[in-house]
């Protein structure tokens, strides 16, 4: 086998996987060295597959429990899920993607080199497993990703105080849980455990939820949330938290000044991730890091040449960066792209979707109303809840809405929210909306199929110059 290649990748996450394939379609010859025995990364093994084939075994039962509304006469008995079951289901859906990715790097002659790597100087990787094998490239890609964090006051102690690698694998589901944080992870576990039968409390420092998102969503996820019966404690902080042998024991202050203390089965802490780097030997290499991060430029290039970073390692040290896979795949294609001469642009960070796969579900793209303000916009509104909708009727799915956020001088689509069902999906009309700098106006002409929850998209633009049909 050839130690050397054109490019070496660091992680075969959707980050590196992509890019790895990118660059090969590109006529490189490619290697990636991925510590793991599966390839895909936290997005397939912990992340995003897991998390939404157990949401849509929360739906599966949502659906059942609500049998005799559809018609469907179920033998007696409560619906139940069976976790074996439904471990067994989600671990063949990884494991079959996770193949698919090697099938994939055999397709496009990419080298798989297990083991650890680090940087050995300029053009070098070491890499270790067992023994140590140096490989020689003319690019290197880090694309490491993150792995999940803590606050001071929390430790993992990964039984009773768990991140969400824990969650994905519980193997009975806990009477009682606590989540810490709100963001897509923190609400995807509240709907999943939720659904399946936990008492859930979610517990958040921001005085509301899903804090990323427009306003408008945190108060229509909330609602929800209580109607399903998720206790919620915005503006709330922990001080501390005990494990004991049958449980944890959570010290919140709320608001009010009161202190609280909450017993539960288990903690779950989700509160966001830090980039993983330790071992990496990117200081001693001279990159520049950032808390921690990688530090790029617009195209990806860290401050040594010849070392580019990708997906959730990475900061541009221009504010917050989407720790997202669809972000990362895209990094991934445009350095290889442009590590191959092709002409590349920088991505458009308000143009990155949002999809969060609660239930109800979220999706947004582009500006909120209050950060359209904040940049001095006129801004218009237009609101159009998916209740009023025959298609949501059907599926008996009447909660949220869909809400445009417009510049009222050029009429231009500056953001797009909505909470409710389909919303993952739907938003992708709304990202091509503001890829393309569409108007309202465009958005009221372009013709949506009746009846079908991307409706609600059309009538929101009604409802933003004012006259939604039906309403
Ligand atoms: C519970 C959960 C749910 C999520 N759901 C979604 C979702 O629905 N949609 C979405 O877009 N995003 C979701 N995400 C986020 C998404 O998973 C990440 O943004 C994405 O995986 C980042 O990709 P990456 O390639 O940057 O890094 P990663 O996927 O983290 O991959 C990094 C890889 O590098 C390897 N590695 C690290 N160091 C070394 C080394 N020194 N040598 C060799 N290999 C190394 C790791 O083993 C890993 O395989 C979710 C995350 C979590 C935790």
């Amino acid at each position: 086998m050839s130690k050397s290649f054109d490019v070496v990748v660091i992680g075969a996450g959707t980050g590196g996987y992509v890019a790895a394939i990118r660059a090969s379609q590109l006529g490189k010859t490619v290697a990636v060295v991925e510590k793991q025995s599966a390839l895909g990364g936290t997005c397939l093994i912990w992340g995003c597959i897991p998390t939404k084939a157990l949401l849509e075994h929360a739906h599966a039962l949502k659906v059942i429990q609500q049998a005799s509304e559809w018609g469907v006469t179920i033998p007696s008995g409560t619906p139940a899920i069976n976790m074996t079951q439904v471990h067994a289901r989600k671990d063949k859906i990884v494991d079959g993607l996770t193949k698919g990715i090697a099938f994939l790097f055999k397709k496009n002659k990419i080298t798989w080199i297990k083991g650890t790597a680090r940087l050995a100087g300029p053009g070098k990787v070491e890499v270790f497993e067992g023994d140590t094998q140096t490989l020689e490239a003319k690019e290197i890609v880090i694309a490491t990703g993150s792995s999940p964090r803590s606050v001071p006051a929390v430790t993992i102690d990964h039984r009773r105080i768990i991140t969400s690698d824990e969650a994905i694998h519980l193997k009975e589901v806990p009477k009682s849980l606590v989540i810490m944080g709100s963001g897509a992870v923190g609400v995807e576990f509240a709907s999943i455990y939720r659904r399946f039968g936990s008492e859930v409390t979610i517990i958040e420092l921001v005085n509301r939820l899903v804090p990323v998102e427009d306003e408008a969503v945190s108060t229509e996820l909330e609602k929800s949330f209580k109607k399903q019966g998720i206790t919620v404690l915005t503006g709330t902080k922990v001080a501390k938290a005990t494990s004991t042998p049958s449980g944890v024991t959570v010290e919140a202050h709320t608001p009010d000044g009161k202190t609280h203390t909450i017993s539960a089965d288990v903690l779950l802490v989700a509160t966001g991730r830090g980039p993983v780097t330790t071992g990496l030997g990117a200081e001693e290499a001279g990159i520049k890091m950032e808390r921690g991060y990688i530090k790029v430029d617009e195209f990806y290039r860290t401050s040594v040449p010849g070392v580019s970073a990708i997906g959730d390692v990475i900061t541009l040290g221009t504010g917050v960066h989407p720790q997202l896979a669809h972000v990362s795949s895209m990094e991934g294609i445009i350095t290889a792209e442009r590590i191959a001469g092709k002409a590349v642009q920088p991505i458009n960070y308000d143009h990155v979707p949002g999809c969060t796969y609660c239930d109800p579900e979220i999706g947004s793209v582009g500006l909120t109303e209050a950060r359209a303000s904040e940049r001095g916009y006129d801004v218009r509104i237009g609101t159009f809840p998916f209740g009023v909708l025959g298609r949501a009727r059907m599926a008996g799915e009447l909660e949220g809405f869909v809400k445009i956020v417009a510049d009222r001088k050029y009429d231009e689509v500056l953001g797009v929210h909505m909470i409710g069902p389909r919303s993952t999906e739907l938003v992708a009309e709304a990202v091509l909306a503001l890829r393309l700098e569409c108007t309202v106006e465009e958005l009221i002409k372009t013709i949506h199929a009746h009846p079908t929850f991307s409706e609600a998209v059309g009538e929101a633009a009604h409802a933003a110059h004012g006259a939604a049909i039906h309403m």
